[in-house]
């Protein structure tokens, strides 16, 4: 049976009544599940009134008790960890643990933010001169907008959300139309959590839906993750509109293998990062670098019975799965339609996915596991974000032309150096124009005290995502210069005059 899903506004689940709607499929089966509502101009715009109706108290509501609301919502995610993680699942694909994962990094995020009152302290300076002091705070923006991806449902709008919110903002998510039952059940556990009603709504849409949030007028910021020309777009329109806008895109993620690593563990590493969540992390590395002739026939010959190994299938596989499909059929004929380019363009295809075929599961979006080798820098696998369970290894002649390489690429996300020589980690991470370096670590994700976000093509705005900087993106800073001559004469006797 084919669910209806809703928007969730003012508290309510509320039925869409735009009359168009997106198919949420079960990617295991190919069968659609849902049917999520795709928002109207006018469904957005009444649940910013919504929002802005209910904002002012709760920015005038003291961080502490905001605060608490976050620290039960950690106490609820631990509680419905499994009913989130299968409803994750059983919409993107996933595995179990990776959906976990999936909300454990988002729940971080919200741990995080039971500090707001310690970060939104503002600073005060004494004395600044004659009855002079000054002193700066950070003011809520008011009614703010995300919106996600599908690669990560719970992750990505809590990362938003509860800087946000504890910041003193409504928020206003707009969820991928492929996965939004997370995100709506997430809204509801942030009001069993104490968030008065209004303060976090979700509203389920597609371009229609994103272009309301940009040209809406009391929406004061938008953060955005996905795709870089989508991510261009939205920033490009948003400030145009006098909005605060982040916005962070697409990545190709290389990985260096220097001559005297561990070659079977950055192989370990590269099967783990370039085929865990069949490819679909924005983190994920999608291009090998091998330093010297020796070095990328060592590591080929490491990668490919580990990738051969792979055990392909559904989330409801358990232990037994290493990854599960991709998200839609048209995400994986754009894979394969790349994985044809490859070959056309002269690669090697050293493991071929092509015929992989997943039994009772045929209609399924499964996708093998693929390896190219021999990758230049012109072919459109090398240039292009596949977003699939498909690695490219480009060989390099020298740490110089590796490094001018990943330097040279459009896109800025992430990195990684697999080496045992220090000096060499050590020039990689200074000199590298990538926003999240890893040294022996293929997914340097940042933790949630730290601040996550790319370079170049990767990110369209200054601030990053978690960490210190959401407190700056979700707030603005007033900062007040106050006179009071003083008033108080020898002897003690008070005769305040006013100001000259
Ligand atoms: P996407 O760009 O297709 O969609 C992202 C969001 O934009 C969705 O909510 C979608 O509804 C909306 N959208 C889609 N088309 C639109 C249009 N024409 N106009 C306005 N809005 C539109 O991305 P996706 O396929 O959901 O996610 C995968 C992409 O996200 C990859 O490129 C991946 O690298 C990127 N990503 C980046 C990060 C990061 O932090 N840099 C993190 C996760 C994912």
């Amino acid at each position: 049976m084919t669910t209806e899903l809703t928007h969730y506004i003012g508290g309510e689940h509320v039925k869409g009544t735009s009359g168009r709607f997106a198919d949420v499929f079960n990617p295991a089966t190919g069968e659609v599940q849902a049917r999520a509502p795709l928002a109207s101009k006018a469904e957005l715009d009444h649940a910013v009134e919504v929002a802005a109706a209910a904002q002012p108290a709760w920015a005038a509501t003291n961080p502490q008790r905001r605060a608490r609301v976050m620290m039960a919502m950690v106490g609820l995610l631990n509680r419905d960890m499994d009913k989130l993680a299968e409803a994750l699942s059983r919409e993107h694909g996933k595995t179990l643990p990776d959906a976990k994962g999936d909300v454990q990094r988002g729940l971080e995020v919200v741990e995080y933010c039971i500090g707001a009152p310690e970060m939104l302290k503002g600073d005060y300076t004494d004395g600044a001169g004659p009855g002079i002091d000054m002193y700066s705070m950070r003011q809520a923006l008011g009614v703010t907008a995300g919106i996600t991806p599908f690669n990560f449902p719970a992750m990505i709008p809590m990362w938003m959300f509860a800087p946000a919110i504890a910041c003193g903002n409504a928020f206003i998510l707009k969820p991928s139309e492929r996965d939004p039952s997370v995100p709506l059940m997430l809204a509801e556990l942030m009001e069993e959590a104490g968030l008065p009603k209004g303060i976090l709504q979700v509203v389920n849409g597609d371009k229609d839906c994103v272009d309301a949030i940009i040209d809406n007028d009391t929406i004061q910021s938008i953060g955005f993750v996905g795709s870089t020309p989508i991510a261009e777009y939205i920033y490009g329109r948003g400030c145009a509109n006098g909005k605060r806008v982040q916005c962070f895109g697409g990545a190709k993620n290389h990985m260096i293998i220097m001559p005297d690593a561990d070659i079977a563990q950055a192989a370990d590493a590269l099967v783990g990062a370039g085929y865990g969540a069949a490819g679909e992390r924005c983190m994920a590395i999608s291009v090998a670098v091998p330093v010297g002739e020796e070095t990328a026939d060592k590591l080929i010959a490491e990668l490919v019975p580990r990738i051969e190994k792979l055990r392909v299938g559904p989330y409801t596989g358990g232990d037994e799965v290493d990854y599960g499909p991709v998200v839609t059929s048209a995400a994986k004929e754009n894979i394969l339609g790349l994985v044809q380019s490859g070959i056309d363009q002269g690669a090697e295809l050293v493991v071929d996915g092509r015929d992989f075929n997943m039994q009772g599961y045929e209609d399924g979006f499964f996708v093998g596991p693929h390896l190219f080798d021999r990758v230049t820098p012109d072919m459109d696998i090398y240039t292009k974000e596949i977003f699939g369970p498909v690695l490219s290894t480009v060989r390099a002649g020298s740490y110089e032309e590796a490094l001018k390489l990943a330097m040279d690429h459009e896109y800025g996300n992430g990195t990684a150096i697999f080496t045992r020589d220090g000096d060499a980690a050590r020039d990689f991470a200074n000199r590298i124009n990538i926003g999240m370096v890893g040294i022996n670590v293929p997914i340097p994700v940042p933790l949630a005290y730290h601040t996550f976000g790319g370079w170049k093509k990767s990110v369209f705005g200054d601030l990053n995502q978690h960490g210190p900087d959401a407190f700056k993106f979700y707030t603005r800073t007033k900062t007040v210069t106050s006179r009071w001559p003083s008033g108080i004469k020898e002897g003690g006797e008070f005769n305040f005059k006013p100001m000259d």
